[in-house]
């Protein structure tokens, strides 16, 4: 029997490990942290066995091919022992890929991948498609794989997650943007990022479709360079000869082989430009699929947003507060600053993972009254912007920060949490530092 050993208990590696056991091979799983009480009932309830808080070497060097959790880099000690003895190493998507003869709509890009694949998603589903919600977000593929039998999946993919994609093929890739992300687990090389973002489109075929942003630099040379034989659908904000999806006259417009789409664009429900984009890759996405134009757009219209993506939270004394806690990079705070439509007190800082910062220079000096460093180090920070903004306060918790912005704002200005940065550093995750946020609004 074929031995599989699954590295991290979270919700992908639970998911692959029932999986692997009901295609009847001899799992075992093994975190090197405390596995939560959820996911080791899961494995209980399945007899699958396993280790937490330990990496136990004989245990996992006898693998016939290692399933590696998203969140686990290739320099953990455990991988390179693994890659010494040539393991096969891939992850919980590929495996899952293997067992499922489901149409894939895969969303990527390094900011909008959540919000365009529940969008997406609400889409499908609300037609009447028998379809599932998997990857970075929901109940992992895996999982659903073993478990549902559904003929569609929307699947949320993180750079980390395709690192770990071979032979897996999407039947819609859709690449929504490239700006730096994540560096740290790519040896501060650009390139590697971008190859890696790249894998979406890998193994498809004339037959599969490339949903794409026209403007992004780096796609573009990727194209270029690449000349894939996938079907190219690219979308941009503006008309143009060759765009399968644009804004023109208020409109947004979508034209593929299956027909047009057009909505007004007051209509859609997401506001801003990247909004924008992300409804243009899930209208183009639906139309390929051959949802009915009604369908899309009554779901275009009553989409409800995600959490803690530009999120409004409450009005206080005239003044918005809106939580963009995911803003977790340079580029997805550009889009949020630039949606501003008032003078901003902006609150950013965390982990930085080697930020620029110059990429908000100019909104920041054109929108902010005021910046809040919150985090435990801002020397980063203070380095880029003392000097060229005049009120710039330090703060060490999200009371104190909101406390801050309630002083620093006047009437008719926005308070924006927008980090730029993970949130490790002072909270469990970007999750809770939103969530703290909104507590701390709630009780101005
Ligand atoms: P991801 O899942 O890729 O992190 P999210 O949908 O969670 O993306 O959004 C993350 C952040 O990026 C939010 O702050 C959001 O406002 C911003 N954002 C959303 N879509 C885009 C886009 N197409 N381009 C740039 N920024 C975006």
């Amino acid at each position: 029997m074929r031995r599989i050993v699954v590295l991290g208990a979270g919700e992908s590696g639970t998911g692959a490990a029932i999986l692997a056991d009901k295609q009847g091979f001899e799992v075992f799983v093994s975190d090197s942290s405390d596995i939560k009480p959820k996911y080791r009932e899961l494995l209980e309830k399945y007899n699958i066995r396993y280790e937490s808080c330990a990496h136990t070497e004989n245990l996992i060097l006898n693998a016939d091919e290692i399933i590696k959790s998203p969140g686990i880099p290739d320099k953990a000690p455990i991988i390179k022992r693994i890659k010494e003895k040539n393991i096969p190493v891939i992850s919980e998507i590929e495996f899952a890929g293997r067992y499922t003869r489901a149409k894939t709509v895969c969303i990527t890009g390094s900011n909008g991948k959540t919000t365009t694949t529940m969008l997406t998603y609400h889409i499908l589903k609300n037609a009447g498609l028998n379809v599932g919600l998997a990857g970075n977000v929901g109940d992992s593929f895996a999982l659903q794989v073993a478990e549902k039998d559904y003929d569609y999946y929307v699947i949320e993919l993180s750079s980390f997650q395709l690192d770990g994609m071979y032979d897996f093929k999407a039947d819609i890739a859709v690449l929504l943007n490239i700006t730096p992300d994540h560096l740290d687990r790519y040896n501060y090389v650009m390139q590697n990022y971008v190859d890696s973002k790249m894998r979406i489109i890998q193994n498809q075929t004339k037959d599969d479709a490339f949903i794409y942003w026209k403007d992004d630099p780096v796609i573009s040379q990727e194209i270029k360079k690449r000349a894939p034989e996938v079907t190219l659908y690219p979308f941009a904000g503006y008309k143009k000869e060759g765009l399968a999806g644009y804004a023109d006259n208020n409109q947004i417009i979508v034209k593929t082989s299956n027909g047009d789409f057009v909505m007004e664009e007051e209509l859609v429900a997401l506001t801003g430009t990247h909004n924008l984009y992300n409804s243009l890759a899930a209208a183009i996405s639906s139309k390929l699929l051959d949802i009915k134009n009604e369908e899309i757009r009554k779901s275009l219209s009553n989409f409800q947003g995600v959490e803690h993506r530009l999120e409004k939270v409450a009005k206080v004394r005239g003044v918005e507060y809106i939580n963009d806690s995911k803003a977790t990079n340079v580029n997805s705070c550009w889009y949020a600053l630039q949606s501003m439509k008032t003078k901003t007190i902006l609150i950013l800082g965390g982990t930085d993972k080697g930020n620029d910062y110059s990429e908000i220079e100019a909104l920041v000096k054109e929108k902010c009254r005021a910046l809040i460093f919150l985090g435990v180090d801002n020397s980063r920070l203070h380095a880029f912007f003392d000097g060229k903004i005049k009120e710039i306060v330090d703060a060490g918790s999200m009371q104190q920060a909101v406390s801050l912005a309630y002083e620093l704002a006047r009437k008719g200005d926005t308070v924006l949490l927008s980090p730029c940065c993970a949130s490790f550093d002072l909270f469990k995750n970007y999750e809770d530092r939103g969530c703290q946020f909104k507590d701390c609004v709630r009780r101005l």
